[in-house]
């Protein structure tokens, strides 16, 4: 098959599982510029549109390509510059990869998260200034670590990142590693299978400062987090910067150890909250102009406004908005972008799905009891509901395969990949289950 084939087949089968409007918003003509062994690269509109689709549609696109490529591919995206130009970006932070060999000569800083474009409010100052002086006089300042957290889409990753881009445009020569907590656990579990652990850590030892995301992923992870101690130790006895980010206090994580917790509390703990309208608005208002749009205040306003669960989301909806204005030649209006809000509102009640819900949903459907189908029995009706939550669950939540699987009752990961697997060949083969599990997800979206 052509690869011109194998993405259009991509395509059909992202469009047969999306609403009409968010395919076309977000993946009509999307092409693919190049494809190797391991990679494969589209070509996006703008930054904003391969961060919508890296955030949203992550895991079809990436079901998408497994099938019609058979195997799975790194991700990247290429922005239209001009007709003839082309600016590739970064590789996204997350990729389900083991990253290359010369991964730890790069930081893996994304340039475009910087001090300059995080705008400052009531909500961030006292993160911001922190975080700013660290980066200014790294490993020399009383916060070591520095521990950021909020809930998401409200600036860590952006905020942790610009500590190292500032302290790599002062210093060129310090060796400064971004890492998610998946990022770092993944490594660690292919030093694992390489029979390599005993090495894995010396690989992180030698850099000045470490920036790792999501700490909160260390959760239940012991293995992972027993490296990441030792490493914690390291650095820190020898006056290396360590910053990390986290969706809670660190006083609310669960199933980790307390010597870590005690270690990420021994610097200073900042948080940021949900920013004011004022604040909304004026990064709406950069976003538009770092990007050259033009569009009339009082639509900034109305977004701002109507859009207070996180910064994601707002930009979000600023994107999607221009993606639809331009597509159907509208101009930018208030009445333009209430339609926008109305579908990005739907998107979002879909990715806010839990677990519980998809659990609670079955259940009814299945005439079971929850607690049955989160024990570890074993009847085939039983196993089959089970089955079914962790398909939707994997296929309507962002949540990683192990925490699915340990909210069903303490499955690996493999058992859900395992389920997902079947109940999505199932579906494809068998008409009435197709049509039983398209009840359900309508009830649960
Ligand atoms: P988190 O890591 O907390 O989930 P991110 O750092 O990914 O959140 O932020 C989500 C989006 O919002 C990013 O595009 C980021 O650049 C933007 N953003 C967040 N806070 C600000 C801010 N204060 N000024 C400008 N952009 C911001
Ligand atoms: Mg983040």
């Amino acid at each position: 098959m052509s690869e011109s084939s194998n993405w259009k087949n991509c395509l059909i089968y992202i469009r047969d599982r999306l609403p009409e409007q968010a395919f076309q918003t977000w993946f009509d003509g999307i092409k693919v510029t190049n494809v190797t062994e391991q990679e494969i690269t589209l070509q996006v509109p703008n930054q904003f549109h391969y961060e919508w689709i890296e955030s949203k549609y992550r895991n079809l696109l990436n079901d998408a390509i497994n099938k019609f490529y058979n195997k799975s591919l790194i991700v990247n995206y290429s922005i239209i510059v001009s007709n003839k130009n082309t600016s590739t970006i970064p590789k996204f932070e997350h990729q389900d990869k083991p990253l290359p060999q010369n991964f730890r000569k790069k930081s893996q800083l994304n340039s475009r998260y910087t001090f300059y474009n995080f705008i400052e409010g009531k909500s961030n100052q006292f993160a911001k200034a922190t975080a700013i002086s660290v980066s200014k006089s790294p490993g020399k300042t009383p916060y070591n670590p520095l521990l950021i957290y909020s809930s998401p889409g409200l600036g860590k990753t952006h905020l942790i990142q610009a500590v190292g881009n500032y302290a790599i445009s002062t210093n060129p020569n310090y060796r400064i590693l971004y890492i998610t907590s998946e990022r770092f656990m993944l490594d660690f579990i292919t030093s694992i299978q390489r029979n390599k652990s005993s090495d894995f850590i010396k690989n992180y030892r030698n850099i000045d400062m470490l920036l790792i995301d999501d700490v909160h992923f260390f959760q239940k992870k012991e293995q992972t987090q027993e490296q990441f101690f030792h490493l914690f130790n390291d650095l820190l006895q020898k006056g290396k910067q360590i910053v990390l980010t986290c969706d809670k206090h660190p006083n609310e994580l669960i199933d980790i150890k307390d010597r870590l917790i005690s270690r990420f509390q021994s610097g200073l703990i900042v948080d940021i909250q949900s920013p004011d309208l004022e604040t909304r608005i004026a990064i709406l208002m950069k976003k538009a102009d770092d990007e050259n749009l033009e569009i009339p205040y009082e639509v900034t306003e109305f977004l701002a406004a109507n859009i207070t669960s996180d910064i994601r989301t707002m930009e979000g909806a600023l994107v999607k908005l221009l993606a639809i204005a331009s597509l159907g030649k509208k101009d930018i209006s208030i009445s333009l972008a209430r339609d926008v809000l109305k579908d990005i509102l739907d998107e979002n009640a879909m990715s806010n799905i839990t677990i519980d819900q998809i659990i609670n949903v079955i259940c009814q459907f299945q005439g079971m009891k929850e607690k049955d189908v989160i024990s570890k029995k074993r009847t085939k009706d039983i196993a089959v509901s089970r089955q079914i939550i962790m398909y939707f669950s994997r296929k309507l939540t962002n949540l990683s395969l192990s925490v699915i699987g340990s909210k069903i009752g303490g499955r690996d990961h493999s058992t859900v990949i395992h389920s997902y697997n079947l109940i999505n060949s199932k579906r494809e083969k068998d008409i009435n289950f197709n049509k039983f599990l398209d009840k359900i997800e309508k009830k649960l979206i």
